[in-house]
């Protein structure tokens, strides 16, 4: 018997959704695809895959029409996030960093001046970044030493900020400094700054065990003028600026995390009918079934935490803890998820020959960035614990 009051599935999709799915799901095969291997080895996404992502669409999902954006939602961006990840998580961190963290913070708490001079370049042709954290302030990432002091109508700013995702290829940097470190958090506010300004250098490129493609960078700050007009939000409100889009950035990490499960579980199950040991194809002793049966339901149960995540979000509902514990718990079966696509794969899954140990080593950021995992167990437990 059907009811119509009743709720379609919880990972039930809009028909824009599918389509915006599935057309990045296809890039993804198409563009991407041939292209993991070598971005892996030379730490680098090609320039002109960038520009594919912008005719795509998919910097700019959530940016308005008006601004020449996608005009969707969150959870669109959480789609491709995740269809993007699923290939190669560094092109979805990157189309991730854009459109959660940089342009949710600009159609958020730009002044109409900052929207109209950033937002349609950012759908367009331009990659952004977003910087925080430093060498001595990561979880507690208000202690940031980044000094920024006011110059006439403007501030100068001076520091260095670490493990700046996008660094290489971003050209518009939201940066977070101090104008009172004696007021703490309060003193913390949010600069648009762009790679052109006096006294801006992106520095050292990271070497990293996964996501090797994505850069990741220093940024050094020297007595750079920035006009009181770059400022996002208010000068010493900048703490809410980081606070409300990470609080929506894991999100975004969880829909790479589970793009990334979903891509190692898509492996092992095509090797592990294909591949034949005493006679038969692996897929068909019982233990293998069993293991790939409990990698789909971790997958399943980790997507439905992050979709619902997002649909908060979207809903204007708190959100709060679910994306706390989406991101918990979806880096963590990214991890089990890849390393039992490694053993599946017998010593192919060792090598680099085959796309399973890559995915394995992308799978470990998901629980350091924004916010560890020990970080999203604090919140958790604070609202848990009243
Ligand atoms: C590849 C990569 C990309 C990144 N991209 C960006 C970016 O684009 N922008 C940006 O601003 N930052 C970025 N980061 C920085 C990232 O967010 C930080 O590395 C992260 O927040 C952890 O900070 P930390 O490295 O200083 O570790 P620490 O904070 O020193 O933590 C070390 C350990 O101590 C634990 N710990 C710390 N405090 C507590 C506590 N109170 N209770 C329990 N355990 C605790 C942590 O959980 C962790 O296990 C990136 C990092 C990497 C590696």
């Amino acid at each position: 018997m059907e009811h119509d009051d009743v709720q379609p599935a919880l990972t039930a999709l809009a028909e824009d959704e599918v389509l915006l799915r599935d057309s990045v799901a296809e890039f993804a095969e198409a563009q991407v695809r041939p292209l993991v291997r070598e971005m892996d080895e030379h730490a680098k996404i090609p320039k002109e895959l960038l520009t594919r992502l912008f005719e795509l669409g998919v910097m700019g999902i959530e940016i308005p029409e008006q601004y020449g954006g996608g005009g969707a939602r969150f959870f669109h961006a959480v789609l491709a996030v995740e269809a993007l990840s699923a290939v190669d998580p560094s092109v979805g961190v990157l189309v991730d960093v854009q459109n959660t963290l940089v342009v949710n913070a600009l159609i958020r708490w730009g002044s109409d001046d900052v929207k109209q001079r950033y937002l349609p370049r950012l759908a367009a042709d331009t990659v952004g970044a977003y910087a925080l954290s430093e060498a001595g302030s990561g979880s507690d990432a208000f202690a940031l030493t980044t000094r920024a002091v006011p110059d006439g109508d403007a501030y100068v700013l001076n520091g260095r900020k670490l493990w700046i995702t996008n660094g290489n290829e971003a050209d518009v940097f939201l940066i977070f400094a101090t104008i009172n470190p004696e007021a703490g958090y309060r003193g913390v506010t949010a600069f648009v700054v762009e790679r052109g300004f006096p006294g801006f250098t992106v520095g050292r490129k990271e070497d990293k065990l996964g996501i090797r493609a994505s850069s990741t960078c220093e940024l050094i700050i020297e007595d750079c003028r920035v006009p009181k007009t770059q400022i996002l939000g208010e000068a010493g409100k900048g703490y809410k600026v980081a606070i409300e889009t990470l609080n929506e950035g894991r999100i975004g990490i969880g829909a790479q995390m589970i793009g990334i499960a979903k891509g190692a579980l898509g492996h092992a199950v095509k090797y592990t009918k294909e591949r034949k040991q005493f006679g038969k194809a692996i897929a068909e002793f019982q233990l293998v079934q069993g293991q790939l049966a409990r990698m789909a339901t971790e997958v399943e149960a980790a997507r439905l935490l992050v979709y619902n995540a997002a649909r908060l979000r979207d809903a204007g509902r708190p959100f709060l803890t679910e994306a706390a514990m989406a991101k918990l718990y979806s880096s963590e079966v990214a991890e089990r998820v890849t390393s039992l696509a490694v053993n599946l794969y017998g010593g192919y899954g060792y090598v680099k020959d085959y796309p399973v140990e890559k995915l394995w080593r992308d799978a470990k950021i998901g629980q350091i960035y924004e916010g560890t995992s020990n970080m999203q167990l604090v919140t958790i437990a604070k609202q848990l614990l009243g």
